[in-house]
């Protein structure tokens, strides 16, 4: 690790491999002898059409993405897919059940509700967004035109350990803050959407898993950069992409690939969140915010129950090089989101701190 550089436990955007960064640097002048940067580069050129072609070939073979699947590099976050999935889906019976888990899971059911019949299957808000349902607390609906849930909850820290099982009723997933750091069973789902930020890339792209039969059913009004179908017949270039930051996405997958692939990810990633969640298990100072049993390998939440100390933790933890741990404006606390590009020494250092941190101050 460079010298000048922290440990960023932001929860996105996120942190991104050295490697890639240095590689972005490298290139950023003169691209493979283009005398230009990828950021200067026509998203026509045969140059660019190489990049775009190879970044999509390395997402569907480290995702293990199915050959009925199409893979869709958009704009507009993964907040205009809270838009974009019921003016596309919804139309196919009119009705939509969501799962609500926590923010971002709640912003998506109440754009939905502009389009159809939404049925809100679970709503965690009771308990404070610190539980995941069972199969059993869902009352799913058997003519949905498709069942949403997000599988990771950034900001509370908490995930889904489970696929639910939902009949023939096609599921969509958000899985913005844990795409590529576990194998999926992409078979499973109608569609899975993803901002990049998170765990892949800078901000500016959205990577859409789409089913092929599930395109095409949009509603008479949808605009034409929202429409999955036109998407998918234009290989996302329907307008210019956002060419540098799939460029980026590249130089992610490049390096998961060394490190392992997503296989490699899934056997640290548990091991890294169990290390702080030791810690607050057998602490008498913190307050883990998520139920054992919903527990995010990606974002760990907790706090002390006081709000002072716990901004003494983060002034503190940052002046040793740990940084961006305050929690969600909504949640308080800490927050640290341990990201694939976050490596072990650094997750070492901050179960270091706060066992230090509970010595002065339990
Ligand atoms: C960050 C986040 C979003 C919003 O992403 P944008 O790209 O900022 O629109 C949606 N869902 C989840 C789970 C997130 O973590």
């Amino acid at each position: 690790m460079r010298e000048d550089r922290v440990f960023n436990f932001s929860a996105g955007p996120g942190v991104l491999a050295e490697e890639v960064l240095q590689k972005a640097q490298d290139e950023i002048f003169n691209y493979h002898g283009t005398g230009m940067s990828i950021m200067e580069m026509s998203h026509r050129s045969s140059s660019y059409q190489a990049v775009f072609d190879h970044v999509k070939a390395q997402f569907k073979k480290l995702m293990h993405v199915p050959d009925n699947y199409e893979i869709l590099f958009l704009q507009g976050g993964a907040s205009t897919q809270f838009s974009m999935i019921p003016l596309n889906l919804m139309s196919i019976t009119g009705k939509a059940d969501y799962a609500v888990t926590g923010n971002f899971s709640s912003i998506a059911c109440k754009e939905a509700a502009k389009y159809g019949k939404v049925k809100c299957v679970y709503d965690g808000k009771r308990n404070g967004y610190t539980e995941i349902p069972s199969q059993d607390e869902l009352q799913l609906s058997s003519d949905a035109s498709y069942f949403h849930y997000c599988a990771n909850n950034t900001i509370y820290g908490t995930a889904w350990n489970y696929v639910p099982e939902t009949g023939n009723v096609p599921i969509v997933c958000d899985m913005s803050s844990e795409i590529t750091s576990h194998v999926v069973d992409i078979s499973r789902y109608g569609l899975i959407y993803a901002g990049a930020q998170k765990n892949m890339a800078p901000a500016g792209v959205t990577v859409v898993i789409i089913r092929k039969d599930l395109a095409g059913k949009q509603m008479a009004n949808t605009p034409y950069m929202l429409n999955y179908q036109t998407m998918i017949e234009k290989d996302s270039m329907l307008n210019t992409p956002p060419c540098w930051c799939i460029y980026m996405l590249g130089l992610t997958l490049d390096w998961l690939e060394k490190q392992g692939g997503v296989e490699a990810m899934e056997k640290i990633k548990h091991a890294k969140a169990q290390m702080i969640y030791d810690v607050i298990d057998a602490s008498a100072l913190y307050i883990g915010h998520a139920k054992k049993e919903a527990r995010s390998d990606m974002n760990v939440t907790f706090r002390t129950g006081s709000p002072e100390l716990d901004g003494q933790f983060i002034k503190e933890a940052a002046a040793q090089g740990l940084v961006s741990l305050k929690g969600h404006r909504i949640t308080g606390g800490m927050r640290a989101s341990i990201y694939n590009a976050m490596p072990m020494e650094g997750v070492e250092k901050l179960r270091d701190f706060m066992l230090d941190f509970e010595r002065r101050n339990g």
